[in-house]
């Protein structure tokens, strides 16, 4: 016996931030588009509790967002504006500040929970025609020859002129294509939590770059912040086993009490950071999107921004494509996508991994060099008016959605 076959004009693997954001640009045009993921999504939780995964969403993400109609369900929820932001060197008194007044801007940016993006492009994927959405699912084998197929593990067929791989940093499907990937482990693991510090943020992003690696702390809407602590394995397993008092004064040490005391933390998350680059995005009818393509350093806060862009810069190449009656699992338009995202990905990586490494660098005259880099940025109204405009995502070439 045969299993039935379904057709689609494009399959998407992974329906996390990026792959749903793709399905939701997409989802006007007349394609037939499915979208299969892993795990059933979180829809209610209390308001009181942050989710342990948060994001510091760019200006290009937001405008991305509005025009996909999410955003305001989004604020329904929690988004927390940033005005400030204030990056220094614990080895040292260099210094750097960006005020959003500075460029005219009401905020920098924003941190949002992903749970928060998550079910608010969820749900819209849902009100949306020509969408299927299918979870849980699971992926048997991949097939690329003519028309592309999966086989899910249900013994489902699915066929599509393109499979889009959104399904995270340890792709499964990015391997079934056989796609390798470069990189190498930071040596660093990075623990998350909401603490509650005596003082209020003032809506100010702050990282604070030690040896060991960098200790960011984000501005929540009610007073609290979400950290991100990457330090070496080792560190991270010490801090992980500590009590929360002993937690909290640790933190308290590591932050230069810049925000005083803090009085309070949440469950602990532990991630180890991987920096990993496939070699290349496409076959022809597949291609890979976000941290199936690229999985950085969390310290500038650009992974899902840039899988957001891929996502953007993919839906214009296949609407093209579409209206045009060309292919659009064809190479030629797979083409125009990789050429697009690999060079600011490979900029971005690049910048990511110099940073880590110039920050975690005890050798005395790159210590002075970096703080004296840092306060030369600082005095320079030009240089951080540049800095800013690429920490927002608004430098450059941007794809439709977000400009
Ligand atoms: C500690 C930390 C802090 C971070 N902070 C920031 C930040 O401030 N700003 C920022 O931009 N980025 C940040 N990032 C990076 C960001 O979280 C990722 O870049 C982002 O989650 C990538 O989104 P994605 O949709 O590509 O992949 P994922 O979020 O990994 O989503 C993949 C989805 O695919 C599903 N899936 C997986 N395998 C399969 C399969 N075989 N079949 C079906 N479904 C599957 C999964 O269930 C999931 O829903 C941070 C990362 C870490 C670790």
């Amino acid at each position: 016996m045969t299993e039935a076959k379904t057709e689609y004009d494009l399959v998407i693997v992974g329906g996390g931030m990026v792959g749903s954001a793709l399905a939701c640009a997409l989802a006007g045009v007349g394609l037939r588009i499915c979208i299969l993921e892993a795990r059933e999504p979180q829809r209610g939780w209390p308001s009181s509790e942050v989710d342990l995964r948060v994001s510091a969403l760019t200006r290009a993400s937001q405008r991305m967002l509005e025009k996909l109609q999410v955003w305001p369900r989004m604020a329904e929820m929690r988004i927390s504006p940033y005005t400030d932001m204030e990056v220094w060197d614990a080895g040292g008194n260099g210094r750097i500040r960006f005020n959003a007044a500075e460029i005219g801007e009401p905020d920098l940016g924003h941190i949002v929970e992903n749970r928060v993006t998550q079910l608010a492009l969820w749900e819209r994927l849902e009100a949306l025609p020509n969408v299927t959405l299918r979870y849980p699912a699971a992926v048997a084998e991949l097939v690329l020859d003519q028309r592309p197929t999966l086989l899910l593990q249900d013994g489902d067929r699915l066929s599509a002129e393109l499979i889009v791989a959104a399904d995270g940093r340890d792709s499964q499907l990015r391997e079934l294509a056989d796609i390798g990937t470069k990189g190498w482990d930071y040596d660093q693991h990075a623990i998350v939590a909401t603490v509650k510090p005596t003082l209020h943020h003032q809506r100010t992003a702050r990282q604070r770059f030690m040896p060991l690696g960098p200790l960011a702390l984000l501005p929540i809407d009610d007073g609290r912040c979400s950290i991100v602590w990457s330090t070496s394995p080792t560190q991270a397993d010490e801090l992980m086993a500590l009590s929360d008092a002993i937690f909290c004064a640790r933190l308290g040490e590591a932050s230069e009490q810049v925000l005083g005391e803090i009085l309070e933390v949440g469950p602990r998350g532990l991630f180890p950071l991987r920096l990993g680059h496939a070699e290349t995005y496409i076959r022809p009818g597949f291609v890979l999107v976000g941290d199936a393509a690229h999985a950085m350093h969390p310290l500038a806060g650009q992974g899902v921004n840039l899988g957001f862009m891929d996502a953007m810069t993919l839906a214009d190449v296949v609407i093209e494509a579409h209206g045009a009656a060309r292919g659009i699992g064809s190479m030629t338009t797979l083409r125009r996508y990789e050429r697009a995202r690999k060079g600011p990905t490979m900029a971005m990586l690049g910048a990511m991994d110099a940073f880590k490494r110039i920050f975690s660098n005890e050798v005395m005259p790159l210590r002075l060099m970096r703080n004296l880099g840092l306060d030369i940025a600082d005095r320079s109204g030009f240089i951080k008016h540049q800095l800013i405009r690429r920490a927002m995502g608004i430098a450059g070439d941007l794809p439709t959605l977000a400009r």
